[in-house]
């Protein structure tokens, strides 16, 4: 090939790369879009499916972000989700996968039910609860409610999302800034 030619082609092999990582990713913060961690954890869930194993999810919150954005404005709720990503990515492990659902909404895939992924989720909730975050107007710390399931290949992703998202719910009714399991008893705090 020509030295023109070679230049092209990793000029193209760039921008591909580029349109990848624009299709999979959450402009503002960085982490995977609501469609490819969804993509991520469908293959996982085939995956352990196949191969046996477990894995839990993890659907965190955060508490009353509309109050920072109409408190602070829009830019510094932008820095807090930053910022959040940022003490999460922290804590993760190399085998955890983070996604922003959406809005102030994100999603932990973290393999094994173990007790160190049990665990895993207060310390990103403690975490979060601790941090002072920097934005441009003032220092703003926020709260996180976390609503976790786990599978070992038997259910189904709409199920898993649906328990999660049940348990999410539990914790904001019963206080906020905590961890709910699906598995655990509803006491209608
Ligand atoms: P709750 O504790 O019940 O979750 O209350 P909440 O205020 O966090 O929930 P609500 O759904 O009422 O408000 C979410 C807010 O998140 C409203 C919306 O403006 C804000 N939000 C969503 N996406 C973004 C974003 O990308 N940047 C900023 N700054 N705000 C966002
Ligand atoms: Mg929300
Ligand atoms: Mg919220």
């Amino acid at each position: 090939m020509g030295r023109r030619t070679v230049e092209l082609h990793s000029i193209l092999l760039e921008t591909q790369s580029a349109l990848n990582h624009q299709a999979t990713h959450d402009p503002l913060t960085g982490v995977l879009n609501r469609r490819a961690i969804l993509g991520h954890l469908e293959k996982e869930l085939s995956r352990i499916r196949r191969d046996g194993g477990s894995l839990s999810i993890g659907i965190l919150d955060i508490d009353h972000f509309k109050r920072v954005n109409d408190r602070y404005g829009h830019q510094a709720g932008d820095e807090v989700l930053c910022g959040c990503v940022e003490v999460l990515g922290g804590l993760l492990r190399d085998y955890d996968l983070l996604g922003r659902l959406g809005g102030e909404e994100f999603l932990v895939v973290a393999p094994g039910t173990g007790d160190e992924s049990g665990h895993l989720y207060e310390r990103l909730r403690a975490a979060i609860s601790s941090t002072t975050f920097t934005s441009r107007v003032k220092p703003v710390s926020v709260t996180v409610s976390i609503g976790v399931a786990s599978c070992d290949g038997t259910t189904c992703l709409d199920d898993l999302l649906a328990a999660a998202d049940d348990a999410l719910y539990r914790a904001k009714r019963s206080g906020r800034d905590r961890v709910v399991h699906s598995d655990s008893p509803d006491r209608r705090e």
